[in-house]
């Protein structure tokens, strides 16, 4: 019923040149095939371009990792959703940790964020996710419905159809440590029970919610397998064009 979604974050990786070539890689091992799913590739802003000119039967959509919270304007080093539009840019990454955390991002941005990309006719990733602390002092549920709650109903025409949501625990990215396939069908299926509350039950059943932290060939199968998990959202497997493409076939697995 839901399309899977396998989708790399490439992070601050990979200059145009590095970029075009691991897109060639991809596209080269995914050649003849046809995907049950979408498999994404969200390069530096800089790298988009390079990553869009690979083409000959490039299966690959196109993502970005942010966008600017204004349309245009006297904005300095910002780069706008009709931009990226103009580039070939099909989903945008919001909300991710880093940006939480590095960036001080808020909600009230995201939710600004969101509704421009919404409005251009892309489609957002929004992430969430909880600390390590909250998760051992118990409070990993309250935290994600706080994060879910404070973005979604403020948004303006969101449907399962324009909007992904992620799941990362923080803990699990970048770390090696993966959520054990009980805490992620847990949480995803607590996502998805949120997602009932605040936009319908018809929304919730068809809104993909990815896995991200520390996904890799060796367990993508079995959690993209999970009820409530719908793809991942991918970091550091990304970059090795060998091991992303163990992921879309884990997820490809996960469907026989
Ligand atoms: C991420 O940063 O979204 C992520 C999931 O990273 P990693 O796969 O490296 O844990």
């Amino acid at each position: 019923m839901r399309r899977y979604l396998v989708a790399g974050n490439w992070k601050l990786n990979m200059g145009p040149a590095a970029g075009r070539a691991l897109a060639a890689e991809v596209a080269e091992l995914l050649k003849g095939r046809t995907l049950r799913g979408d498999a994404l590739v969200c390069p530096p802003f800089l790298t988009i371009p390079a990553v869009g000119e690979v083409a000959d039967g490039n299966p690959l959509l196109l993502g970005s990792q942010n966008c600017a919270d204004k349309a245009q304007g006297a904005y300095t080093g910002e780069v706008s959703v009709e931009m990226l539009k103009e580039a070939g840019v099909q989903y945008v990454i919001i909300a991710h940790s880093e940006r939480r955390e590095y960036q001080k991002e808020t909600d009230d941005l995201f939710v600004r964020k969101i509704n421009l990309i919404l409005e251009a006719g892309l489609k957002a990733i929004f992430c969430f996710g909880e600390v390590l602390e909250e998760r051992q002092s118990g409070r990993a549920e309250e935290v994600v419905r706080a994060q879910l709650t404070g973005v979604l109903p403020r948004l303006e025409n969101a449907n399962a159809y324009n909007l992904v949501l992620a799941y990362e625990p923080v803990w699990a990215i970048g770390t090696g440590e993966t959520a054990t396939p009980e805490i992620a069908q847990q949480m995803h299926a607590f996502t998805r029970g949120v997602v009932a509350e605040l936009m319908g039950e018809e929304v919730a059943g068809y809104m993909r919610i990815l896995y991200g932290g520390s996904c890799k060939p060796g367990n993508a199968r079995e959690l993209i397998g999970l009820p409530d998990v719908d793809g991942g959202l991918i970091g550091g497997a990304a970059l090795k064009a060998a091991d992303f493409v163990g992921i879309i076939d884990g997820a490809e697995a996960s469907l026989d």
